[in-house]
């Protein structure tokens, strides 16, 4: 049994949870749920990134390993037995992109073997990760939507700074008034649990 500490960052859109777990990764494999992963980038991201670290941006439009769609880019993790490496991992350190620089699944992702979605404790935090999730999810579809009504598709290499320029000022007037929920929580906060650790494949990613 560990007593495990998890940190909420409520940051609007670019929120995060640490876990001090993960420095000490029960799969001892030097990945963890990195090695399962591929990030996904979404206009909010996007956003983000233009305006906070663009060569994060340029080196992502410049790999050979990515599935560009419309409006998201997914970096494909490379095959490494036993299983996969996201393209961003270090075997020592960890990810190498900060927090903030993340997608959503890796700010908000907690491993399935710390059940602190059961606890009550967690509640408001839960409950504000699912409400952040679907609030994401409608700005993307509808930035996306607005995009693919003009036109623009980020499959068009020539038309991309015109989709890049569009998409900040679509995602700037569907941002002017944020969800109320955001405003209500607390900045951060640190709650414990204590869980059962399993090691190796026995620990469920
Ligand atoms: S981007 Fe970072 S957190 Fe996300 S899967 Fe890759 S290494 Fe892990």
């Amino acid at each position: 049994m560990k007593e495990v500490k998890l940190t909420f960052h409520n940051n609007g859109l670019r929120s995060y949870i640490d876990v001090d777990l993960c420095s000490q990764c029960p799969r001892q494999d030097d990945k963890g749920c990195c090695g399962y992963y591929s990030p996904v980038f979404y206009p909010s991201d996007f956003a983000y990134l233009i305006r906070h670290q663009p060569e994060l941006l340029e080196e992502i439009l410049s790999l050979s390993q990515i599935t560009v769609l419309d409006a998201s880019i997914t970096v494909n993790h490379t095959v490494e037995d036993p299983g996969y490496r996201c393209y961003f991992h270090n075997t020592e350190g960890g990810c190498r992109l900060p927090q903030l620089m993340r997608e959503s699944v890796c700010r908000h992702f907690v491993c399935p073997g710390i059940p602190w979605e059961q606890d009550e404790k967690f509640k408001h935090w839960k409950d504000f990760f699912s409400r952040l999730s679907d609030y994401e999810i409608e700005l993307n579809n509808k930035i996306s939507e607005q995009l693919k009504s003009e036109r623009l598709s980020l499959r068009n290499r020539e038309s991309r700074p015109l989709f890049f320029k569009r998409l900040l000022e679509i995602f700037d007037q569907e941002t002017v008034i944020i969800p109320d929920f955001i405003d209500k929580l607390n900045k951060e906060e640190s709650l414990s649990l204590v869980c059962e650790l399993k090691y190796g494949e026995d620990w469920i990613l």
